[in-house]
């Protein structure tokens, strides 16, 4: 696969309400994609960032310095075999996983579509259709998150997730249990946590969480494998995972029951494999996180859902519960409530709108 050119898109795109973590707050979705063409086809791939270090080190204008002085040209520089070719030449700078990501969903694209498959079929994916749930941010009272699960649970979701952080926690917790006891409820505290805390974090095991996920800090594996052993509730690892070593080191160190996998964090597509692979060889179960952002993010996030380790449901595919608008020609759709089909069209199936990226575009420019 040679790659003729690179365009980047720089986008800004209302968010219907501000969405809260532990780390602050976003109101507009910042982000940059990637048409990559390759003869007549073009693969598409989005950085899950934001204009400022919100969840991950990278920002848009991050990743764009790092796509224009360094891998775009390494993309254009030879013929690529395989994905696994590009991905070894990435490898050779260090860090920037979220822009190596992006670019590497592109040439997924554009390989599926050169082969007639989809991204999900070429990466081994076994599930045809999986599970999606809502990550609800942090509110300002209890009984506002309380709602915003009731509204959740009544379009059909069934795994629900709620932001915590030092103040907004245990209350928000005891509230939402106290009225959904049945539902399958789990927080993320996105960093929030230090040891000081396991004391706190313990008197969750009462709610009866399905996990609780990265309550410490991303630096922590080794504290995560302590609280892991004050706890019945099992731990999800989700920033601390940006490597297979990563990965590795939470294994051997007993750190975590779960890992949700970003497939933006970690790289793209084929580090996420490995990780999920070491993981399903150690019994720890997979889960693809998602970050908001447009469907053309959501594509490579639909096919690694697909993997046969993933059996908890992914955050993706509900990103337009917090946009306004979205990109894609065909915006990915929710059915029964919860679920979504994986994509099989030739490539990622995210065939974006030339007009909806116009109006968000706020620069644009060959690589
Ligand atoms: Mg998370």
């Amino acid at each position: 696969m040679k790659i003729d050119s690179i365009t980047a898109y720089v986008i800004r795109i209302p968010l219907k309400t501000p969405f809260r973590i532990s780390a602050g707050e976003i109101r507009t979705k910042d982000g940059i994609l990637f048409a990559c063409r390759s003869g007549d086809r073009v693969g598409w791939g989005e950085a899950a960032v934001d204009a400022v270090p919100f969840y991950a080190h990278e920002t848009v204008g991050s990743v764009l310095d790092l796509a224009k002085t360094v891998l775009a040209p390494q993309m254009m520089s030879r013929d690529f075999a395989d994905t696994e070719a590009l991905t070894t030449l990435f490898d050779s700078h260090r860090g920037n996983r979220f822009a190596k990501a992006a670019l590497e969903a592109a040439f997924w694209d554009l390989l599926g579509q050169a082969r007639n498959t989809s991204v999900a079929r070429l990466l081994g994916g076994t599930r045809d259709d999986v599970e999606t749930g809502p990550s609800i941010g942090i509110k300002a009272t209890p009984e506002a998150t309380v709602a915003a699960v009731g509204e959740q649970l009544a379009l059909g979701r069934r795994r629900i997730k709620i932001k915590v952080c030092p103040g907004k926690d245990t209350a928000v917790i005891r509230a939402v249990r106290e009225a959904y006891p049945d539902i399958t409820l789990m927080v993320d505290a996105n960093n929030a946590y230090t040891p000081a805390d396991f004391d706190r974090i313990a008197a969750w095991d009462a709610f009866d969480l399905q996990m609780i996920e990265q309550p410490l800090d991303e630096g922590d594996i080794y504290f995560h494998s302590l609280l892991k052993q004050r706890i019945r509730t099992p731990v999800c690892l989700d920033e601390s995972i940006h490597t297979l070593h990563d990965a590795q080191v939470a294994i051997a160190l007993r750190a975590c029951d779960i890992v949700n996998i970003k497939v933006c964090r970690v790289g793209g597509l084929v580090h996420a494999r490995r990780i999920h692979d070491a993981c399903q060889a150690a019994g720890i179960v997979n889960w693809i996180g998602s970050r908001v952002g447009t469907g053309v993010a959501i594509g490579a996030r639909l096919a690694a859902a697909a993997w046969p380790n993933c059996s908890l449901p992914t955050d993706a595919g509900l990103c337009s519960m917090y946009m306004a608008d979205d990109i894609l020609a065909h915006p990915w759709t929710v059915h029964d409530g919860c679920h979504i089909k994986v994509p099989t069209a030739a490539g990622m199936g995210t065939a974006v709108d030339e007009a909806q990226l116009k109006r968000y575009t706020v620069w644009s420019g060959a690589l």
